[in-house]
């Protein structure tokens, strides 16, 4: 059997003002010209951004575009997702991105104890096989799993109850990737792993996202990355030749295609994306 093409894959969170709203329209455009397969729009916190992502995930379906929104819930909110789904089922969608969800700094967790897997059980429980699920699974290990053990067990966890393949967070070092799938093939994981692809443009912001998120800036990166100090151009064309031989190494290793955290940009990605020699072939 033919080795499916990989599958490109573009990530949107829902801007907070009508001009966000219009700008990201422009880039929803523009990436679909360059020939992305699909697109996924986050879900904040709590539902906070409920009508937002709903909002894009339905315009752009409409417009012709594979849209995933991605869904989370504390568990004592679990009526909004089953709303959620109901709408989107009515609207054709077909995929979803299933998370837990971080509760915002210096909130309480509503529920303890209420995991991805949960919300993928409630989704098939209520939805049955509708929805493609997709979860996230972390090469570098979530800032609150203990140890690599873990993460594979709680990473399984969420395959047995019904997901159908997963995004990794975002990393730098190509071998971590490959070492985790590994060790998923090993565990008897056998669902495509796409690996979370961050631009890099901002060493600052980057940073301190890593920090919260858990994802690691190999040394090596940090450094050439900090000595560029206030050269934003220099920074973002080392960046995209860094990130561009990353994608071209997961690619040739077998990923089954690449999710770009676009942070509602087209820029970094079109640029990526050129370096990889992917213009016009799609
Ligand atoms: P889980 O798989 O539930 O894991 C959360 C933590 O609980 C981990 O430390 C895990 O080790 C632990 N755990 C899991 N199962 C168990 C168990 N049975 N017993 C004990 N501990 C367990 N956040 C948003 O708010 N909105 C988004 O739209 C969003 N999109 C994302 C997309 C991708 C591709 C990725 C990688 C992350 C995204 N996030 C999003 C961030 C995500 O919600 C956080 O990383 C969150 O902290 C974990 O989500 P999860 O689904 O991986 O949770």
């Amino acid at each position: 059997m033919a080795a499916m093409a990989p599958q490109f894959s573009v990530e949107f969170f829902p801007p907070r003002t009508e001009a966000g709203r219009g700008k990201l329209d422009r880039v929803h455009e523009e990436l679909t010209t360059l020939g992305v397969d699909s697109f996924s729009v986050t879900y904040g916190a709590g539902g906070s951004t409920k009508e937002s992502t709903k909002s894009i995930v339905l315009d752009y379906n409409a417009a012709g575009s594979e849209v995933a929104p991605h869904l989370s819930s504390t568990g004592q909110d679990i009526d909004v997702a089953g709303d959620l789904l109901n709408d989107y089922r009515d609207a054709g969608i077909r995929r979803l991105v299933v998370l837990r969800g971080d509760t915002p700094p210096g909130q309480q967790r509503a529920s303890k104890g209420f995991y991805a897997r949960d919300l993928v059980e409630f989704v098939r429980r209520h939805s049955g096989d509708h929805f493609h699920i997709k979860v996230a699974c972390y090469p570098d290990l979530h800032p609150e799993t203990p140890n690599h053990a873990l993460e594979i067990k709680y990473f399984r966890q969420k395959i047995d109850a019904g997901a159908n393949s997963a995004i990794t967070q975002y990393f730098y070092n190509a071998d971590s990737y490959f070492r985790f799938v590994d060790s998923c093939r090993e565990a008897g994981i056998d669902v495509p792993i796409v690996p979370g692809i961050m631009p890099i443009t901002n060493f600052d912001k980057l940073s301190a996202f890593s920090d919260k998120c858990g994802a690691k800036i190999p040394d090596w990166l940090a450094s050439r990355l900090a000595g560029f100090g206030d050269d934003e151009a220099g920074l973002r064309r080392y960046g995209d030749e860094v990130v561009s031989e990353l994608c071209g190494r997961l690619l040739e290793g077998g990923a089954p295609g690449l999710h770009f955290y676009s942070l509602n940009q087209a820029g970094p990605v079109r640029r990526i994306w050129e370096n990889l020699g992917l213009s016009g072939s799609r």
